[in-house]
C-alpha cells in the first residue's frame, strides 16, 4: 500500500482493512457479511453497542452525553444544530477561523435563523485563531460554534474557549471536530455538542458522530423532520431508520485498533505530535517550502505548504505520486500542497515524505 495523505476520505489503518477483509464474507461464523445483516439483529446491535462503548472509553465521554451515529456528513450538522438548539429563542454565535466555519454560517443564513459572528480571523488571513478576549458574544447567545481544526487552512485551536454570559452562566460550546477528533485526548465535559464526519479519523465516509449533552436535548424547534431530531434519534439508539451499518462496524474496528494496537489517545497524540513536528521542520528548514500559520495554531492533522516557485507544483505532485506519496495536492480553493497526517498515516509515511521533499529541493532548488 502507498502512503495516503488525503484530507478525506482519508487513509484507514491497514490492520483494520485486513480484519474487515477477513470478516467480509462470513462474520464470526454467521455465514453472512455485516453488510447483509439486519440493523435490528442481535449480531448487529452487539457490533453497534461495542463501537459506542469503545468510542466512549477512548474519549472518556461522561454518562450525561449521548453519542449519535448519523448520516448526512458533518455538513448536515451545520443545519441540524440550529434546528435542535434554537427552539427556546436566542441566537447561534460563530467563531470563524476558515472555510468550514463559513459553510456552517452559510447554512444558518439559509434557514433564516438568528446568528451573530462573535469573532473572525479574516483580519489576519486565517493564520491565527482569536484569543479569548477577542470573542464578543451577543447578549442572547444560545450556543457558540467553532471549528477546532480548519482542515483546508491547517489552522487549529491551542485552547478550548470557556464562554459565559454577562450573568456568569455557561454558553454551551458546539465544536466541529471532523478533522481532529480522536487525534488526542479531550475533555468532553467542556462541550455541549461535538460533531465529526467519520471519513478522517473515525472510519469510512457515510457516518457522522454527534456527542450531545443530555440537557440540550429539549431545545429543539418544533416541526423539524424526524430524522433531524437529536432527541428522537437518541431515544431510538440512532436507529430511527436504517443506519449506515457497515460504516458503523468499520468505525468500531478503528476504535479497537486505537485501543489495542495504538494503546489509546495519549499514545496516539504522541505519535501525531512527532509526525507533525517532523514535517513542519522540513517545511521550515529552507525558503523552498513555507507555511504561513502562527506556530501555536499549526494543525497537527492537516499541514498545508507552498513551494516558493509555484511553477514546480505539478512536477512535485507527479514525482511524489510516482514515489507512492499520494494526494498531496492542496485544496482547490487555496492551491499549493497539503499533507493530512491523520491517525492512520504511519510515521514511516512522514519520513518518506520528508526525504522526498529534501531530495526534490536539492534537484530543483
Ligand atoms: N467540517 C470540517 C472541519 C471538515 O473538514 C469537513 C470535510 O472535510 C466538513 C466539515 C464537511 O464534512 P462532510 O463532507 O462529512 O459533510
Amino acid at each position: 500500500r502507498h502512503f495516503n495523505f488525503c484530507a478525506g476520505p482519508a487513509a484507514l489503518p491497514t490492520a483494520v482493512l485486513e480484519r474487515a477483509q477477513a470478516e467480509m464474507l462470513d462474520y464470526h461464523g454467521r455465514g453472512l457479511s455485516v453488510m447483509e445483516m439486519s440493523h435490528r439483529s442481535d449480531e448487529f446491535v452487539a457490533i453497534a453497542e461495542q463501537a459506542e462503548s469503545d468510542f466512549r472509553e477512548l474519549l472518556g465521554v461522561p454518562d450525561n452525553y449521548r453519542v449519535l451515529f448519523l448520516q448526512g456528513g458533518a455538513s448536515l450538522q451545520f443545519a441540524m444544530l440550529p434546528m435542535n438548539l434554537l427552539g427556546k429563542g436566542g441566537s447561534a454565535n460563530f467563531i470563524q477561523t476558515g472555510i468550514w466555519g463559513k459553510k456552517a454560517l452559510a447554512e444558518i443564513k439559509r434557514l433564516e435563523l438568528p446568528y451573530h459572528v462573535a469573532a473572525d480571523s479574516a483580519a489576519n488571513g486565517f493564520t491565527a485563531v482569536p484569543r479569548p478576549q477577542e470573542i464578543q458574544l451577543s447578549k442572547d447567545a444560545c450556543y457558540a460554534h467553532y471549528t477546532a481544526n480548519e482542515t483546508i487552512g491547517g489552522l487549529a485551536y491551542d485552547y478550548t474557549p470557556a464562554l459565559t454570559r454577562a450573568d456568569g452562566s455557561e454558553v454551551p460550546l458546539v465544536c466541529d471536530m471532523s478533522s481532529s477528533i480522536l487525534s488526542a485526548p479531550l475533555d468532553v465535559s467542556k462541550f455541549g455538542v461535538i460533531y465529526a464526519g467519520a471519513q478522517k479519523n473515525i472510519g469510512p465516509a457515510g457516518l457522522t458522530l454527534v456527542v450531545v449533552r443530555d440537557d440540550l436535548l429539549d431545545q429543539a424547534r418544533t416541526g423539524i423532520p424526524t430524522l433531524f431530531d437529536y432527541k428522537g434519534i437518541s431515544e431510538a439508539g440512532s436507529m430511527v431508520n436504517t443506519p449506515p451499518t457497515y460504516a458503523w462496524y468499520l468505525a468500531g474496528l478503528v476504535f479497537q485498533w486505537l485501543k489495542h494496537d495504538v494503546g489509546g489517545l495519549e499514545a496516539m497524540a504522541k505519535i501525531n505530535q512527532r509526525k507533525a513536528e517532523k514535517l513542519y521542520a522540513a517545511i521550515d528548514r529552507s525558503d523552498f517550502y513555507s507555511n504561513p500559520i502562527k506556530v501555536a495554531n499549526r494543525s497537527i492533522m492537516n499541514l498545508p505548504f507552498v513551494l516558493a516557485d509555484a511553477a514546480l507544483d505539478s512536477a512535485f505532485l507527479a514525482e511524489a505520486n510516482a514515489a507512492g506519496l499520494l494526494n498531496l495536492k492542496g485544496h482547490r480553493s487555496v492551491g499549493g500542497m497539503r499533507a493530512s497526517l491523520y491517525n492512520a498515516v504511519p510515521e514511516e509515511g512522514v519520513d518518506a515524505l520528508v526525504a522526498f521533499m529534501a531530495d526534490f529541493e536539492q534537484r530543483k532548488g
